[in-house]
């Protein structure tokens, strides 16, 4: 079976949901859109205040190289264009929709399209259009990540259905309810790659979905499934490219340069709508679950819905939620209120009754090496947070510290409660500024 090297194994608590189909989330009666929703520059408005609007709209358009299409996923009228708080922590420009319930949409919307007829260019330009990115958590625009350089030397396109996050099924019942949309997703990605084999990576504990899958694709010449150790953080680009083929690369290169393209079970999908049902990326599918709520979901969820929304589908709570968390318990981002929009980064909700960081006892590293074992890209996490205590840059540079993936393994290890991840995320973007320092000091 494949796997990687190091990792660990994470009460999973995917039991909670998995067996919850996905259920429809009625859009909020005010919509909002952040104009960054991605990696890259952030797209900008191009609708005004008054404007209607329709489903399916771009009312905000990529700008640059690296940015991404904002659309407006219910038909109705811009209320306002102002900053408001987003699911990234700080306040962004967003549009504000009052959706008028009627879901007019775009000319064209919902049209069925044969890929077969389709040429390279005319699908990235569909992907582009329909503001998709990675919805695995990066969002990165996707139709960049689909034009490399050299198209020819891509020889795996990865589907990463691992979902080894603790407590997330949405990936999970998209494997089980849109098979055939989530092969015809992979079919349109591999027109654009000549020499490329598409390969479903599901991990052991989802066996159900990896047989549906399989029998489903059978009889594609290009398409196979592949069987992955349950172990976190095997869903990891670097991970599972290893796990699968053997490649390794490291923070300053990109998949592409092992011959590898790696993309999320629900960015294919959006890919299959968007090519062959003219259907742009409106909607996330979220995993809602942790002990403070009554029940658990996975639901089908408009993007611009407000999260106070989303939640009325599980009854509420149960208990006052202590610690919220946007994604998974390990590379989740906490976040401290609900009255946010729903964006295309919102891959999860828990909510827990305690928070678990709250009342941590942290008492001095024992030396056990616990978090060497655990680190899936074989780092000394131990010498690395002597160094990021120190504000150390050069001693951290030489240990690689900024090779670290934020996976948080060597902090769910630690028996003495260190707070490794967040020293090294902190490391990381302090690493950054400091070589960009020296380098303008050299250019000086
Ligand atoms: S796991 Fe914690 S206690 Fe053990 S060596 Fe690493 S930092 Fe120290
Ligand atoms: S957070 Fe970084 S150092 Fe810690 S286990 Fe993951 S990759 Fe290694």
């Amino acid at each position: 079976m494949y796997t990687f090297k190091h990792g660990i194994h994470v009460l999973d608590k995917k039991e909670l949901s998995k067996d919850k189909p996905i259920r429809i989330v009625k859009p909020s009666n005010i919509m909002v859109y952040p104009m960054q929703q991605h990696i890259g520059a952030k797209a900008k408005h191009c609708v005004k205040v008054g404007d209607r609007v329709l489903l399916g709209q771009i009312i905000g358009t990529a700008d640059g190289f690296i940015s991404s299409n904002v659309l407006s996923t219910v038909s109705g009228k811009v209320l306002s264009i102002e900053d408001r708080l987003t699911i990234l922590g700080q306040k962004s420009e967003c549009i504000v929709i009052e959706n008028d319930g009627k879901d007019d949409a775009i000319e064209g919307y919902g049209i069925e399209r044969d890929y077969n007829s389709l040429s390279a260019e005319e699908i990235i330009k569909i992907i582009k259009d329909a503001g998709i990115v990675g919805l695995g958590g990066a969002c990165f625009p996707t139709h960049v990540k689909l034009s490399p350089k050299e198209p020819q030397s891509i020889d795996y396109i990865l589907v990463n259905g691992a979902e080894c996050e603790p407590y997330l099924t949405s990936d999970y019942r998209l494997m089980i309810e849109e098979t055939e949309l989530l092969i015809k997703g992979l079919q349109c990605i591999l027109k654009l790659f000549p020499n490329a084999k598409g390969i479903i990576c599901i991990e052991d504990n989802k066996k159900d979905a990896y047989e549906k899958i399989t029998s489903s694709c059978n009889n594609i010449a290009n398409i196979e499934t592949a069987l992955m150790k349950t172990k976190y953080p095997q869903g990891g680009e670097r991970q599972l490219i290893y796990a699968i083929t053997g490649r390794k690369f490291n923070v300053s290169m990109l998949p592409a340069d092992v011959g590898c393209i790696v993309d999320n079970i629900d960015t294919v999908i959006s890919i299959g709508n968007a090519v062959c049902k003219s259907i742009p990326l409106l909607r996330r599918i979220m995993t809602i679950s942790g002990d403070a709520f009554k029940d658990y979901a996975n639901v089908s969820v408009r993007l611009g819905t407000n999260y106070k929304d989303v939640i009325d589908v599980v009854d509420g709570f149960k208990d006052k939620p202590e610690k919220i968390i946007s994604g998974g318990p390990m590379m989740g981002q906490a976040i401290f209120t609900l009255d946010l929009p729903v964006s295309k980064n919102s891959s999860a909700l828990i909510l827990f009754k305690k928070d678990p960081i709250k009342n941590l006892k942290i008492t001095n590293c024992i030396n056990c090496g616990r978090c060497v074992s655990a680190c899936p890209i074989n780092l000394i996490p131990t010498r690395m947070l002597k160094a990021a205590k120190a504000d150390n840059y050069e001693e951290y540079i030489k240990l690689y510290g900024t090779e670290c993936i934020n996976c948080g393994s060597c902090s769910y290890v630690c028996p003495t409660k260190q707070p490794l991840t967040a020293y090294f995320t902190y490391m990381k973007s302090a690493v950054r500024d400091y070589q960009k320092s020296l380098k303008e000091k050299e250019a000086k």
